[in-house]
């Protein structure tokens, strides 16, 4: 297909803030989409495999400047400069076309499929001389390119299309194209999209008319699911009222989320973000092998640490580094060990249990895991419809260093990917909450060069967009010392969001919401001066959340629910 025409496609539904449109839009553009083109709809979303697959574009800005430079013949300091003008480097590259179309004519014509190509052999690229070829392949699409082709590429290289088409809007946009009833139709390819996590093969089935295959499509081992989700209960009562009696109660560990495939001797660990991190545990896969029955599952789970010596649980931040960190892994392992607190199974030996309910769901890991204590553990449950007991329960998850209890009903079925109102979670009073950097101010004297206040954003639920809330700066220390501390520097965490800097202007930089960090505070207020409407008064950094996702960061419903709880606590003391 002509890359004109999806880039038409982008400009028209970017176009409209209005959701319907939008669809109506894109089913008149998926009709157009050929048999073969299915990857297509890959990018649709900015992206350039599906969901599960961890392979992403990940071109910085600076990289982009420079190709757009090389491309239309401009100086770099010449692109930064409009780029300081105009905002958004896709429309720098549009400008910057434009002016070079009139000088020369140029041009091949560019299809989806040679954008496709190129921009798949970008995250394979390592070692000497990666920076060249990324952007040779860059510039051989840019120089091809039409102005509003050059727009869209460029977003789509630093990911940050801007066109507000959702995995959930081509969902409905599909069960409007292909189906007559769409009610109907939309649980079905929900139930695809979740067995696949990947839309464009839902997609390539119904265009090709095999609607019945959709019927026996099966989740497939090794390839990640996106988990379940919780919502917030306000204390014990409500989360019985809301999940129904009786209900599950599990501790809600305070670590990070694993999970668990396993095909024959094949075990493979991803994070709630579907990072492959099967080489940073081995310890894990030891107590799957020894501890856990069956030939093939996906089971869901809590990594917890704890200390070796007294056997207390660790805060997550303390643990952290094992997520990311590639060498010294056994060291890592002797030093901060982890135990796993199985709570969901989705699919055991050949069967898919995303329809069963959780009763079943529960009892099954009750009969497969062969509790180790501080190796591998069915985490701690209770089945009662008793408040007096739950409150019990939950005290006793608090002293035991976890961050509260979940609520779970125990009729519901596993809901990959939705923050699901049958399970809650609940925690004490909290005031804590996990939001993601969206700009920054440089420092002044010693802290020049970096930045010293960082713009924290939540997001706004019913429209997907960051709303900033506050700025941060304490919590950080002034330099990064020597030793495994997971503090972090100024220095360092400047350093980690300079490659999504988006914008700068004299001192304030606008940055890509990309780095998600923990933040706690005294008191949500009223405020004109963030557009979320609220404010953090003395919020404080207590740590980088690198296995969470902007997608995954508190809402502005939350905000606004705390806040009123907040309000009630002053009204009665
Ligand atoms: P939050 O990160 O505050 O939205 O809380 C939800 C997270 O709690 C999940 O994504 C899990 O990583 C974690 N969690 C800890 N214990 C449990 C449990 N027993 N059941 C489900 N999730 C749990």
């Amino acid at each position: 297909m002509l890359y004109s025409k999806l880039a038409e496609f982008y400009n028209k539904a970017g176009n409209t803030a209005k959701r319907l449109e939008k669809i109506e839009i894109l089913s008149h553009f998926l009709k157009e989409i050929p048999e073969k083109n299915k990857d297509i709809i890959y990018l649709l979303l900015g992206e350039i495999y599906p969901e599960y697959d961890e392979r992403r574009i990940g071109i910085s800005s600076q990289l982009a400047i420079k190709a757009i430079s090389k491309a239309t013949g401009t100086e770099e300091a010449g692109v930064l400069h409009e780029w300081k003008e105009i905002g958004d480097l896709g429309k720098v590259a549009e400008k910057l076309t434009e002016k070079k179309k009139q000088a020369t004519l140029q041009r091949h014509v560019l299809t989806t499929e040679k954008v496709l190509e190129n921009l798949r052999k970008l995250p394979s690229l390592e070692g000497k001389g990666t920076v060249e070829k990324k952007l040779s392949l860059i510039v051989e699409l840019l120089t091809s390119a039409n102005p509003i082709e050059a727009l869209y590429l460029v977003r789509t290289l630093i990911g940050d299309l801007r066109i507000g088409v959702k995995e959930s809007t081509i969902r409905d946009s599909m069960a409007v194209t292909f189906f007559s009833d769409k009610k109907e139709a939309i649980k079905k390819l929900q139930d695809a999209i979740d067995k696949t996590n990947d839309i464009a093969s839902v997609f390539e089935i119904l265009k090709t008319g095999k609607i019945k295959q959709l019927n026996v499509l099966e989740l497939e081992i090794g390839k990640p699911i996106k988990v379940m989700l919780a919502q917030k209960a306000k204390n014990i009562k409500d989360g019985f009222e809301r999940v129904g009696k009786p209900c599950a109660i599990e501790y809600k560990y305070d670590g990070f989320r694993l999970e668990i495939h396993k095909n024959k001797n094949q075990i493979i660990l991803f994070t709630r973000r579907l990072e492959n991190v099967t080489r940073q545990f081995p310890e894990v896969i030891d107590y799957i092998k020894r501890y856990v029955k069956g030939d093939s599952f996906i089971i869901d789970s809590e990594a917890v640490g704890f200390d070796r010596k007294t056997r207390e649980y660790k805060p997550f931040q303390e643990i952290s580094q094992r997520i990311r960190r590639k060498y010294d892994i056994e060291k890592l392992q002797e030093e901060l060990p982890v135990e796993v607190n199985v709570f969901d199974i989705i699919y055991y030996n050949g069967k898919s249990m995303l329809n069963a309910p959780f009763g079943k769901r529960t009892e099954l890991l009750r009969k497969i895991i062969k509790n180790e204590p501080y190796k591998i553990i069915h985490a701690k449950q209770i089945i009662t419809s008793d408040e007096k007991e739950a409150d019990k329960f939950y005290k006793k998850a608090l002293h035991d260093n976890q961050e509260g209890i979940m609520f779970k009903n125990l009729q519901a079925i596993y809901q990959p990917g939705s923050r699901v109102g049958n399970m809650l979670k609940m925690k004490p009073e909290e005031r804590d909450l996990d939001l993601v950097i969206t700009g920054g101010e440089y420092g002044t004297g010693k802290r020049s060069g970096w930045l010293s206040s960082y713009i924290l954003s939540c997001k706004d639920d019913s429209t997907g967009k960051f709303l900033e809330i506050g700025k941060v700066g304490t919590g950080i220390k002034e330099k990064a010392t020597e030793g495994g501390n997971e503090d972090i520097s100024f220095n360092e965490l400047t350093e980690k969001l300079r490659p999504y800097f988006l914008e700068e202007k004299g001192k304030t930089v606008k940055i890509k919401p990309k780095i998600v960090v923990a933040v706690t505070y005294q008191e949500i207020q009223n405020s004109p001066n963030y557009n979320s409407g609220f404010a953090l008064r003395f919020p404080r950094f207590t740590a980088l959340r690198p296995d969470k996702s902007p997608d995954d960061i508190s809402t502005l419903k939350e905000i606004k629910k705390d806040f009123e709880g907040q309000k009630r606590n002053w009204k009665y003391g």
